[in-house]
């Protein structure tokens, strides 16, 4: 597709992508969409009658400062304004490129906007579903012959987490605090986290209700997917080892974890699906299905110390996952669970097969005993006061590149108790 506005050769944001967000303005918040470099303010377009032709009975969605109201209308309606918009922005299309007056009121540079949460996020699960990293965590704390506890073939590992800390990339995080019990003949101690780490996941987001007691098959979970962000799950790793029995993680991982600004829409990803892994043995029938589930999506790590440059220490892929998105969302739905419109499900940490592609710290590192090198010439094994940690991810098939922008955050010390 070609726009006229200019697109950068390798932009995050083709016209093909056309992704969900929300915009500081300076005087008002509103949802945008982002076209190569340039940010574009949805309630401007519905000032100008752009949306008007969609048969949307309440425009008041395009001036909401959460995209919620506009992922309830549903994916035929949420769709059809992502199709508009890719038309209004098409090379030949003169509706917007000949308006000088909404142009200069609708269209803004990176700079000169915030991005906001882009949703008001209700619930959050957070599942573990990939093999290599179930695999990592088994054989570094548990027992390497049998590194997978016998549930995790059977069903998509997952808790129930906090939604309250959940912060868009730019937002920095204090070092937590908790009980740590370094020394297991020692009582347990309080301070600071020492082993402060990032877990690269990806989240999907949901559009759509459904009534208590009713399930989502592994069919129907599309519908019910508007889209995707990155997300840096932090966890401090010393709190989490020590407080973690018998229910699961609890403090050492609501502190603070970080999404990308942009959601990108499960029909702006279609091209790049591929098959999962083959799953041995095979899942009940309510997690059965077939064809191409996964996606391929390159992501990255990159470390930035204080006054220094990023180094990139993590390569992995989505692809990787061993239970799809589709599997995760009939599992959360199969006992009767309703889920809601800007509820939030993460990956869990996306590990793939080699050392280089591991998605935290605690398996890059292992546990502590090999260090990774900065460019500036320091060594890392957890993330220090200071640190920036950048996740990209994008998918790239056949000249055509469908980005996420970044996840970022800046670790800052402690706050005093
Ligand atoms: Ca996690």
């Amino acid at each position: 597709m070609k726009s006229w506005i200019s697109i950068p050769d390798q932009s995050d944001f083709p016209l093909e992508n056309i992704p969900f967000g929300i915009c500081s303005f300076g005087d008002h918040i509103s949802p945008a969409t982002r076209v190569g470099d340039t940010i574009i303010d949805l309630s401007v377009l519905a000032d100008y009658g752009y949306f008007d032709s969609l048969e949307i009975d309440d425009l008041t969605v395009f001036y909401e400062p959460i995209l919620n109201p506009f992922m309830s209308l549903g994916k035929a309606k949420t769709n059809a304004v992502r199709r508009f918009i890719q038309e209004l922005f098409s090379a030949d299309n003169l509706d917007l490129q000949s308006n000088e007056e909404a142009k200069s009121l609708a269209l803004f540079s990176p700079e000169e906007v915030d991005m906001r949460m882009p949703v008001f996020v209700g619930d959050y699960t957070d599942f573990y579903s990939s093999i290599e990293h179930a695999t990592n965590v088994g054989v570094m704390f548990r027992d390497p012959a049998n590194a997978l506890l016998p549930n995790w073939r059977h069903l998509p590992v997952g808790y129930h987490g906090r939604s309250s800390s959940i912060v868009v990339s730019g937002t920095n995080i204090h070092r937590p605090k908790g009980q740590t019990k370094p020394q297991e003949d020692q009582p347990a101690v309080f301070g600071p986290t020492k082993q402060l780490d990032f877990e690269l996941e990806m989240a999907f987001i949901t559009s759509g209700e459904t009534p208590l007691g009713s399930s989502v098959s592994v069919e129907k979970a599309r519908d019910y997917i508007f889209g995707l962000v990155l997300f840096n799950d932090l966890s401090a790793r010393d709190i989490q080892k020590w407080e973690y029995v018998p229910l699961g993680p609890f403090l050492s991982k609501s502190f603070g974890s970080v999404i990308s600004p942009w959601i990108v829409t499960l029909e702006a990803l279609e091209n790049f699906r591929v098959a999962g892994p083959v799953q041995e043995p095979k899942p009940m029938p309510y997690l059965q299905q077939n064809g191409l589930n996964n996606f391929d999506i390159q992501l990255e790590v990159y470390l930035k110390p204080e006054n220094s440059e990023d180094s990139l220490i993590c390569k992995s892929n989505f692809k990787y996952m061993y239970w799809s998105m589709d599997q995760q969302l009939a599992h959360q739905t199969v006992a009767g669970c309703n889920i809601n419109t800007g509820d939030l499900y993460g990956s869990g940490t996306i590990s793939g097969p080699t050392p280089d592609s591991y998605g935290s710290m605690l398996e890059l590192c292992w546990k502590g005993t090999k260090p990774i090198q900065m460019k500036d010439g320091s060594e890392r094994v957890f993330i220090q006061d200071h640190d920036t940690i950048t996740m990209k991810a994008y998918a790239k098939k056949d000249g055509l590149r469908i980005g996420f922008g970044t996840c970022q955050t800046k670790i800052l010390p402690a706050n005093n108790l």
